[in-house]
């Protein structure tokens, strides 16, 4: 990975996360990206409980739903084990290895 791809990695991961499709917030992670559609989340915990690293956390805002949702707490500890996309009954959090770089 180059240089400025580093660093414009790096702005990313530590800032508000950017908005994809379909209002999922995206974080950089160490090894890919990060996805959360925070209004289908329906607050049962399983994603930060089960997560071996404590990257998430409950959120104190709440969604759309009324539901308190996970955030992004330690983004860079984050090893991609995905457990928080298997458990999560909503399919609301999931992950994407990063492309490779070819430039
Ligand atoms: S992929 Fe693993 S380490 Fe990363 S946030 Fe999900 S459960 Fe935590
Ligand atoms: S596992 Fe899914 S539904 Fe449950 S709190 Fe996490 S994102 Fe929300």
């Amino acid at each position: 990975m180059n240089a400025k791809k580093e660093a414009e990695d790096r702005v990313i991961r530590h800032h508000t996360p950017i908005t994809e499709k379909e209002g999922a917030k995206r974080w950089v992670v160490p090894k890919g990206y990060l996805y959360l559609l925070e209004d289908t989340c329906k607050g049962c915990g399983f994603c930060y409980t089960f997560c071996p690293k404590e990257v998430l956390a409950q959120a104190e805002h709440f969604n759309a739903k009324g539901y308190h949702p996970p955030e992004v707490v330690d983004v860079d500890a984050c090893v991609m084990c995905r457990f928080c996309e298997a458990v999560c009954p909503e399919f609301a959090i999931w992950l994407e290895e990063k492309e490779e770089d070819h430039g």
